[in-house]
């Protein structure tokens, strides 16, 4: 039993033809006038024009004073209708959606914070200076810190990304910014994934409304219900606030937002900024059939349908007894389910189990291209650096870049070019390195060098190490026993302290 405009039945009955059906004379379905009549099917039925109203009558106390209703045959409630605003399609970049801009930016300056403040602590701590030659004892040492400024904002990367660094934390402080920073780190990760799916699969609806609070706070969406009917004398007789203020609002709105029929109600949903109040039964029957349509909220009330007949009416007790035999083996759902259901409509799960397309996720590819590229650019500005500090050769520095192209493809370590290779090897473009040499030198004399019989390697690391203190590298630095030569942990006298203590202004701190 779709619904219909108000229908009434007139004599004679339906038992006994030949009977008539024709639709109610000034297509209402019944409020009271001023002067205490009504309109619309109630008014017939009153005056006995109708012997029965047949449709999506609702049984009201204020009608049941003046007609019989038979047992309600269904239940509803008042509720919104209004049109489904679509939000932006999943598209390549909507893996970024499930945080809002705003939210981007704040990461991305909790990520500098994190990244500067690991750098000062780890340089105020004393514990983040360390020897890196523990074993070389008896020489002069050298301490150095692994949170120079590339590690620590490469080190909250390894964190964000779930994929950890080589480098451990040793001081408490370092340990504590590393802890929250992995707690910050867990929760926007765990918030990301959760909200990933529905973002990249569903188109979002976008609702400029969610409650019928909402619609009676704004002035924007119009709204009003079906005129001469029982949801328009709902608010009529409202003595709830917000539902008074919809009254008011309805009720004063120029042009009329009351509508003649339910269909002319979803048109105006569909055609305009319309939010249409009608009955529960109504909306889902108008939704099912067109996809465009929602519900927004709940139900304002909870009423029945009846048959409306003249008050005395000698169907009343058949029409209530066949009510609630139809209603006992079920038929009524069954009809409902008839008539009502469209199935038309994709449901969010139905996008789901669909998978995920390149329109998807094909943003990621975008990035990782992207980084790739960079990648290269980087690795050649590297190299053109790298050149810069290396001897001037004939060779230009194409001829450079193709040749040790090809000796990475074919694995001719032999045929590259010399004269950068040292520099490149050791990551530190530094001259000093390019030359190893046993010692080096700072500005307040000899610093450190390979004792007699120690390994080439050592020798070179240290000299390096020695250079990159001369040069002011902030991340490594003197261990104070080597500066000060005394002191509870002093080391052995060896042969290079001993040259420290020559070099003029050697004992001297820095
Ligand atoms: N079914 C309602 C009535 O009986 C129509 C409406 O106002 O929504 O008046």
């Amino acid at each position: 039993m779709p619904p219909t405009r108000p229908t009434v039945s007139s004599t004679p009955p339906w038992s006994s033809p030949p009977f008539w059906i024709r639709l109610v004379g000034d297509g209402v379905y019944g409020v009271p006038e001023a002067n205490g009549t009504w309109t619309g099917m109630v008014g017939e039925l009153i005056t006995r024009k109708a012997d029965l109203a047949v449709a999506g009558l609702t049984i009201t106390a204020e009608r049941e004073k003046v007609i019989d209703f038979s047992k309600p045959f269904m239940t509803l409630g008042i509720s919104i209708l209004y049109r489904v605003h679509m939000g932006r399609k999943p598209g390549y970049f909507s893996f970024l959606d499930p945080f809002s801009p705003g939210v981007w930016l704040f990461m991305l300056l909790a990520y500098l914070a994190v990244s500067c403040i690991l750098f000062l602590v780890a340089r105020l701590t004393p514990y983040e200076w360390y020897s890196p030659h523990a074993c070389a004892r008896g020489r002069c040492g050298l301490l150095v810190n692994q949170y120079s400024l590339g590690n620590s904002l490469w080190f909250p990367v390894g964190g964000f990304m779930q994929q950890g660094s080589t480098i451990a934390p040793r001081a408490l402080s370092t340990r504590c910014v590393s802890g929250v920073w992995w707690a910050f780190t867990l929760i926007i990760i765990s918030s990301y994934t959760a909200n990933l799916a529905a973002f990249l699969t569903v188109q979002r609806m976008d609702v400029p409304i969610e409650s019928v609070d909402d619609l009676a706070d704004q002035t924007t969406i119009e709204y009003g219900t079906i005129h001469g009917g029982s949801s328009m004398t709902f608010f009529q007789n409202s003595r709830y606030q917000t539902y008074q203020r919809m009254w008011n609002y309805m009720y004063s709105k120029q042009p009329s937002v009351f509508v003649k029929s339910t269909e002319e109600g979803v048109a105006r949903v569909l055609n305009s900024n319309y939010a249409f109040l009608l009955e529960s039964t109504m909306n889902e029957y108008h939704r099912q059939r067109n996809c465009n349509l929602t519900q927004v909220g709940g139900l304002l009330d909870t009423k029945g349908y009846g048959i409306g007949m003249p008050v005395g009416s000698a169907f009343r007790d058949e029409f209530d007894l066949a009510i609630l035999q139809l209603q006992e083996n079920n038929r009524l759902e069954i009809l409902k389910r008839k008539w009502w259901e469209g199935g038309k409509c994709p449901k969010e799960e139905d996008h789901r189990a669909r998978g995920l397309g390149m329109e998807n996720i094909g943003g990621i590819f975008v990035v990782l291209i992207c980084g790739l590229i960079v990648a290269i650019f980087m690795a050649m500005l590297e190299f053109l650096w790298t050149l810069r500090h290396s001897e001037a050769t004939e060779v230009s520095v194409c001829r450079e870049m193709v040749a040790e192209l090809r000796g990475i493809i074919l694995c001719q370590d032999g045929a590259r070019p010399r004269r950068r290779r040292a520099g490149l090897r050791s990551g530190h473009p530094l001259p000093e390195e390019r030359l190893p040499r046993a010692t080096a030198t700072l500005s307040n004399g000899q610093l450190c060098g390979a004792a007699a019989g120690e390994p080439e390697q050592l020798a070179q690391r240290l000299a390096r190490e020695a250079a990159l203190v001369a040069r002011g590298c902030a991340h490594v630095r003197v261990c104070p026993e080597c500066r000060r030569f005394q002191g509870p942990r002093r080391p052995a006298r060896s042969e290079e302290s001993l040259a420290w203590d020559r070099a003029p202004g050697g004992g001297e701190p820095e």
